[in-house]
């Protein structure tokens, strides 16, 4: 009965190409559920508490492009010879604190050591993107995160080095 008849979709594609493409890929299994090692090939990540901060700083071509002007080789972003003076040195991060407010007023975060860890993470995202916007919007790898964290812990430890004031 339906010979020579024509049929509705025949000439339709299968299916939207952006679902093909979803189908060939293998299922994502979260990069939480799975060792660090399956997806940190630096040695330096850790898990994070959400599935996108689970990404190695080895898988970011911004950062890789950074790792490769240096003449060594490096196997972690954060051994890179420009990381601590320009993440980590409290008085670039003084001085990023001008940058922000010159271009965005006040950096309302509350505690000193969280406003140094924004500052540094944003002087990453400006050293390795070239650009920045109020808010960060690209993900900084776990390794880098944490390197940041354990420069500016939250709680007042007493290994925490002299911090100049953030003005
Ligand atoms: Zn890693
Ligand atoms: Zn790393």
């Amino acid at each position: 009965m339906t010979t020579g008849v024509f049929q509705p979709y025949m000439f339709e594609p299968e299916s939207d190409p952006e679902f093909q493409d979803d189908e060939l890929t293998t299922p994502q299994i979260p990069r939480m559920l799975q060792p660090v090692t399956e997806w940190c090939t630096c040695g330096n990540c850790a898990a994070m508490p959400t599935e996108k901060e689970n990404v190695c700083c080895l898988e970011i071509p911004e950062i890789v492009r950074r790792i490769n002007q240096v003449p060594d080789t490096l196997t972690c972003m954060t051994h890179h010879p420009g990381f601590e003076p320009v993440c980590l040195n409290v008085y670039s991060l003084q001085n990023a604190l001008n940058v922000y407010k010159a271009d965005y007023g006040p950096l309302r975060l509350k505690g000193i050591e969280q406003r140094y860890r924004r500052l540094a993470q944003r002087s990453f995202v400006s050293w390795c993107w070239g650009y920045l916007s109020r808010t960060i919007r690209v993900v900084i790898p776990s390794c880098v995160v944490l390197r940041i964290c354990q420069e500016f812990p939250d709680a007042a430890d007493s290994c925490v080095g002299f911090r100049p004031p953030l003005d």
